[in-house]
């Protein structure tokens, strides 16, 4: 029996919002020259992006007390300290 092998330029692993978006990306920035997959071990509908209903936090009144290294200090710890400490930095500063 033949396998079917299908072929892609680019293969995303993941299909949570952080693999979503990276292939809504590369289609905006390459259009039809790049063929993008999504590849993804659970169905679309399960992945942890669909359970977040809180919204998305940001430094918006530093006056107030808040700020970035707060922020920081609270996404870290809330991944248990496996967060890429660098791309949180990034992330923090991105979000306002
Ligand atoms: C109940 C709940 C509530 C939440 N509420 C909020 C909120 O209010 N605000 C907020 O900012 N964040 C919230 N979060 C956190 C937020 O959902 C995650 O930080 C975010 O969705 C992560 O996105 P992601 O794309 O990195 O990962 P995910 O959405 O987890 O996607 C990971 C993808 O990788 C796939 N995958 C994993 N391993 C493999 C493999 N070996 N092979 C192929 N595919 C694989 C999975 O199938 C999935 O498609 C919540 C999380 C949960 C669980």
């Amino acid at each position: 029996m033949p396998i079917e092998s299908i072929k892609h330029d680019i293969l995303i692993i993941g299909s949570g919002l952080a693999g979503l978006r990276a292939a809504v990306e590369i289609k905006r920035k390459y259009g039809d020259k790049l063929d993008v997959g999504v590849v993804s071990k659970v169905h679309l509908m399960r992945s942890h992006s669909i359970a977040a209903e809180g919204g998305t936090a940001a430094v918006l009144y530093p006056e107030e007390g808040d700020s970035l290294a707060l922020h920081a200090w609270d996404t870290i710890k809330g991944s248990d300290f496996l967060a890429d400490q660098d791309a949180v930095w990034t992330f923090v500063k991105l979000m306002p």
